[in-house]
């Protein structure tokens, strides 16, 4: 996986074995639909796939895939219209930052609520420590840094 070049935005994560590989596999083989098969099925397994090797289809995948429909020039981020659009600027643009900080934060009641059950009482210190763990900063002053660990979080099911 080091030496998958897609993988370098999260080089850092994967040599400091960041990563959970039992939750990554059982992601990518959940199956959410209930069927074996399906075009809905094979659209989310796409998805995942485009998820976990950061190919989603920023400008630059699709110059590269369809040749004759872009121009040979760099296409700018629609968003701030300064740099390349490719899928490691997708956390750098701060176009994204109120975007990216309400999935984060959607991700941390997410997991709050995981953790809680509805019979439990909301446990007041359990919100805190999630909060205040690095994977829900959404402190991206002046962006999403590489080492923030919100590019392993873009990884979680839909
Ligand atoms: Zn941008």
């Amino acid at each position: 996986m080091i030496n998958n070049s897609k993988l370098k935005l999260i080089e850092q994560s994967l040599t400091d074995d960041d990563i959970d590989w039992n939750f990554t596999h059982e992601w990518i083989n959940s199956n959410p639909l209930g069927t074996p098969c399906s075009a809905k099925l094979s659209k989310i397994q796409g998805n995942k796939m485009k998820k976990c090797n950061f190919t989603h289809p920023t400008n630059d995948i699709q110059q590269r895939n369809y040749l004759r429909l872009y121009p040979r020039v760099i296409i700018p981020c629609v968003k701030c219209n300064a740099v390349k659009d490719n899928n490691e600027h997708i956390g750098l643009c701060t176009a994204h930052t109120t975007t990216i900080q309400q999935i984060i934060s959607n991700a941390s009641d997410t997991l709050y609520e995981l953790l809680m059950n509805d019979d439990a009482e909301r446990n007041l210190t359990l919100k805190i420590t999630i909060n205040n763990s690095k994977i829900f900063n959404t402190n991206l002053d002046p962006f999403l840094l590489k080492s923030h660990p919100f590019y392993l979080l873009i990884q979680r099911p839909h």
